[in-house]
């Protein structure tokens, strides 16, 4: 069995298990919880901000972001195939009171230009543009990477027209693993920044958020207000730290492996994105069926349109698991012509 359905179906393993046990914890509602601390610490280092906080999950640190930068009946820009926009339940309109203006960008990239297009002049009739969100990498994109220049012509010009800059980065690390930079050349181009330890590195549970001491501050009384603030979570801490430790060197194995997935299935004569990063979007007739016939085949993965599947490499999946992809999506060939 090989499971590509996401890098978020990764087991904690005796590493990352036996650190959870030994970790030293309190209450963090409390503030006295040392491996939350530790935890929020490392984070905010990484990502060269003052301060970070520990979510339940990378919508909730969204979420706090969107809330924390924006007053009801703003305008929150975005790419219109991004995370928040899609797949949180409608939570910016209801929590935040925001409207999104979802923006089209090729392979999930904001054009600078096409975003100052959309920023209106301040007029009464006007909703005011107050949040730019930037998705990096970007998931319905291809697991697509920024180049770091367009980074900073979108942070500079939000600043200069009074946009504060989030950057959702669920999977900031695999960015920097494919450009080969440090996480902080990265989230230098934004006011805060999240990113998610359950994903490609590999932790059961969590997200952090990070950006200035002050603003922080603010997020995590927007995180009680949402029900996220937790009790003894130096256990997942703990997690997130062995993960923060050990597991961003070994993205660009998981890279490796989603091109040699892509490789063998455009060999195959499927056509399929080339991946930059950990994933491969296949087209395949009727892919919910396509999706069915692979995990009867023992290989697991998400039809995320009509014809259109996902696959996704991470920790738990090895070389052989690629083989047996492979194998699997053979039997669903297209014809050549
Ligand atoms: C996974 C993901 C999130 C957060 O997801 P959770 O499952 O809530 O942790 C946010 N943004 C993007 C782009 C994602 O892929």
């Amino acid at each position: 069995m090989v499971d590509l359905r996401s890098d978020t179906v990764t087991r904690p393993d005796t590493g990352m298990l036996t650190a959870m046990m030994r970790a030293e914890v309190g209450d963090d509602v409390l503030g006295d919880d040392p491996t939350v601390k530790q935890l929020e610490a490392v984070a905010a280092q990484l990502t060269g901000k003052e301060a970070a906080l520990f979510t339940p999950s990378g919508t909730m640190a969204n979420q706090i972001a969107i809330r924390g930068w924006t007053q009801p009946g703003d305008e929150l820009l975005m790419y219109d195939g991004g995370h928040p926009y899609n797949y949180e339940a409608g939570a910016a309109a209801t929590i935040s009171g925001v409207q999104v203006r979802p923006l089209p960008a090729a392979r999930g990239l904001l054009d600078p230009e096409v975003v100052w297009a959309h920023v209106r002049p301040p007029n009464d009739h006007f909703a005011p543009a107050t949040l730019l969100m930037v998705e990096n990498t970007s998931n319905r994109g291809g697991g697509s990477v920024y180049p770091l220049d367009t980074l900073a012509a979108l942070y500079e010009g939000a600043r200069t027209r009074g946009l504060a800059v989030h950057l959702d980065g669920a999977r900031v690390f695999n960015a920097a693993a494919a450009l080969g930079v440090p996480l902080k050349q990265i989230t230098a181009h934004c006011d805060s920044v999240c990113f998610c330890l359950s994903k490609g590195l590999g932790a059961p549970v969590g997200s952090v958020l990070a950006g200035s001491a002050a603003w922080i501050a603010r997020a995590r009384r927007i995180r009680k207000m949402l029900g996220g603030g937790m009790r003894q979570s130096g256990y997942l801490a703990a997690a997130g730290l062995y993960a923060l430790e050990h597991n961003p060197p070994r993205l660009v194995d998981d890279h490796r492996r989603a091109r040699r997935l892509y490789e063998g299935l455009v060999e195959m004569g499927f056509s399929a994105t080339e991946p930059e990063t950990n994933m491969v979007y296949v087209t395949v007739p009727r892919a919910a069926e396509a999706e069915a016939a692979l995990a009867a085949r023992g290989v697991a993965c998400i039809a995320v349109g009509p014809e259109l599947i996902r696959l996704v490499t991470h920790l738990d999946v090895d070389d052989a698991g690629i083989s047996s992809a492979l194998a699997g999506f053979a039997l669903l060939r297209p014809a050549r012509t």
